[in-house]
């Protein structure tokens, strides 16, 4: 079966990868891909948002799955479009991507449901968000409706940070995204990610991660879009995953199929582990970038199946996704000045070294040049992927791998992973 996948990300390189394993991929086309993806398929120069030029490309490839990595062409819509032209098509439809695209539904879905999630107050005016942080002590969180690229979120430690916060979003300063926003009660704990597959009606888990969205070493810094990430996440025990699929997921999946509209494709839940219980932060409608490096790295299952099944309404019908029972780690290399101004065209060496004792190097913001040299084209450039018994031996392996590259102009923070190293140590 010929095979089309959007993106051009770790997470897409990583579903490239695994896609290209299976003995059912036919033609593997992406999207615009990447270097590291062309080593598994052909990469295209298609829009995403342009789903007319999209279809023609599919009928004209005879496309038999199309897999949407990033979060922006779903709620668009594409995946409506090309179901509407007959395609098979992992990834949900624009109303159920809400879930992702629409902080406030998120919450009232969660509220009609019971789903545990932080209480809220949805405002559409600054001065209906600031008479209504008056019911909120500090810290509490302010959050920009709709998509913003993990920038619409404060955690406001002050009153004032709070109001500032508010008085950003309604000066428009996330466009659309931010005509609506949410307060929200801060939620105390550990955070984790957990993911499942869904076409609608059977959920299955998909394996859980936990990673590091701060630019340097300790958790300080910058937000960034992840630094590095592992799977499984040790703190999700057997007994909280079943709590999660029972009392987050499963209700969520059920809700948006009574409510009218059925959710298909992966189900990415942040949660705060608190001491009342695991709680919804939010929802992502795609895979984790670079928590899916993580998972794909311990996948068993033959990934087309999985996913042609799930676009197909045949979960039910098909074993249940195995996974190595090990630990896999990614250290994310990126390019200097990472995440504000990353320099771009620094020449990158050493891959093959780096792969040569089973570590995987997905390519992220990556270019090649006609000379055959590799260079940085983007703010995350390299995610580098080890697999190990515990966390510290897959941080090893990691590091082992990420010091036989030489990328003078890049970074890495040093300690992917530590707190569960710093458990693991006793
Ligand atoms: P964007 O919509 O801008 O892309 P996002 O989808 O990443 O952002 P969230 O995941 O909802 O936004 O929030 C980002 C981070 O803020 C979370 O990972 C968490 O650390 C923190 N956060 C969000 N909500 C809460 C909460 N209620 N309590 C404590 N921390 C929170």
């Amino acid at each position: 079966m010929n095979i089309l996948l959007l993106g051009s990300g770790g997470r897409e390189h990583a579903l490239a990868w695994k896609l290209a394993q299976s003995p059912s991929c036919g033609k593997l086309f992406a999207a615009p891909g990447n270097p590291g993806i062309a080593e598994h398929g052909a990469c295209v120069a298609l829009d995403a948002a342009d789903h007319a030029a999209v279809i023609r490309f599919c009928e004209a490839e005879r496309i038999g799955l199309v897999v949407i990595g990033p979060e922006a062409p779903l709620v668009d819509g594409l995946a409506d479009s090309l179901r509407g032209a007959g395609f098979a098509v992992f990834g949900p439809s624009r109303a159920a991507a809400q879930l992702e695209g629409s902080k406030g539904f998120t919450k009232d879905l969660c509220e009609r449901a019971g789903i545990p999630t932080a209480g809220y107050v949805r405002v559409t005016s600054e001065a209906d968000a600031l008479s209504a942080l008056d019911g909120f002590s500090v810290p509490v969180v302010i959050k920009a409706d709709g998509l913003a690229a993990g920038k619409g979120v404060t955690v406001a430690m002050t009153a004032a940070e709070a109001e500032a916060a508010v008085r950003d979003i309604f000066a428009g300063r996330f466009g659309a995204a931010g005509a609506e926003a949410v307060i929200e009660e801060f939620l105390e704990g550990e955070e984790a990610s957990f993911f499942a597959l869904t076409d609608g009606s059977t959920i299955v888990p998909f394996g859980s991660a936990q990673d590091h969205k701060r630019v340097g070493d300790g958790d300080t810094g910058p937000n960034t879009g992840g630094m590095g990430a592992y799977s499984p996440a040790p703190v999700l025990t057997a007994l909280l995953e079943g709590e999660v699929m029972a009392r987050i997921l499963t209700p969520t999946v059920q809700a948006m199929a009574d409510e009218g509209y059925p959710y298909s494709g992966v189900l990415y839940a942040g949660l705060m582990l608190t001491r009342a219980g695991p709680k919804l932060i939010e929802y992502n409608c795609r895979f984790g970038d670079p928590e899916c490096q993580v998972l794909m790295m311990r996948l068993e299952s033959d990934l087309v199946e999985i996913l042609f099944a799930c676009a197909e309404s045949r979960l039910a019908a098909i074993e249940q996704p195995r996974f190595l029972d090990e630990t896999a780690l990614t250290v994310v290399m990126a390019a200097n000045g990472y995440p504000d101004t990353p320099e771009k065209g620094g020449r990158i060496d050493g891959i093959p070294a780096a792969e040569a004792d089973g570590a995987k190097v997905f390519h992220a913001g990556t270019a090649l040049g006609i000379d055959g040299v590799l260079t940085a084209n983007g703010g995350r450039v390299l995610n580098v992927t080890a697999r190990g018994g515990s966390v510290t031996e897959a941080q090893a392996k990691a590091y082992q791998a990420v010091d036989r590259i030489a990328f003078p102009t890049g970074f890495c923070r040093r300690d992917i992973g530590w707190r569960e190293v710093a458990r693991e140590a006793g």
